[in-house]
């Protein structure tokens, strides 16, 4: 049998083994092969851990300014953070995942809270709460960050002065449901200097 001059040669590919069985990363297919039983698995575990991620967070314990105690008593007895698995705020940001700024944030405070960020490990996520930490709020002077997705990327904005409890929460609810349906964080403001 003569080889048809109308064929494309395809190059065999020397790395495919070393591919295909990398230990790094799921198995991949030859190209032009599509598995879609394994990527139906691989989207309803993802599915899962986005589910048990987000009622699971555990904050970053701190607070900046008044706000702060509005974010305490969201998490005490008559609101009860605890209903949606955020309860254990976790004073080292090495095991947190959520970062609520609560208070305006001060321009010498900034490199601080950028610190904690990036001490937290990945995947993380942060609600700006009030409106101090949204856009300054009252304070449009040269002390206070314009907002704090100036420095960090922020997931959701609670407005209010203060925020009550029951505007974290659905904050937090609002939060939760990005996480479930697998929205990626917003650009890190950071990143590009
Ligand atoms: S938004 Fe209001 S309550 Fe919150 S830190 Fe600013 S001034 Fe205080």
């Amino acid at each position: 049998m003569g080889i048809n001059q109308d064929e494309p040669v395809v190059a065999e590919n020397p790395w495919e083994p070393v591919q295909v069985f990398s230990n790094t990363q799921s198995p991949r297919l030859a190209r032009g092969v599509h598995n879609h039983s394994a990527n139906l698995i691989l989207t309803q575990v993802n599915k899962l851990v986005d589910w048990g991620r987000s009622a699971s967070l555990w904050p970053a314990l701190f607070g900046l300014a008044c706000c702060a105690i509005e974010m305490m008593a969201t998490s005490a007895s008559r609101f009860d953070l605890a209903r949606f698995g955020a309860e254990v705020y976790r004073a080292s940001p090495r095991q947190a995942d959520l970062m609520i700024v609560a208070g305006r944030v001060s321009v010498k405070m900034a490199p601080v809270i950028r610190q904690i960020y990036d001490q937290m490990p990945e995947p993380k996520w942060v609600i700006a709460m009030g409106a101090c930490a949204s856009c300054g709020g009252v304070f449009n002077n040269y002390a206070i960050v314009q907002g704090v997705d100036k420095i960090i990327p922020v997931d959701v904005f609670v407005p209010g002065c203060p925020p009550t409890p029951e505007m974290l929460l659905f904050g937090f609810n609002q939060l939760q449901d990005k996480i479930r349906q697998g929205i990626p964080n917003p650009p890190d403001p950071m990143a590009a200097r």
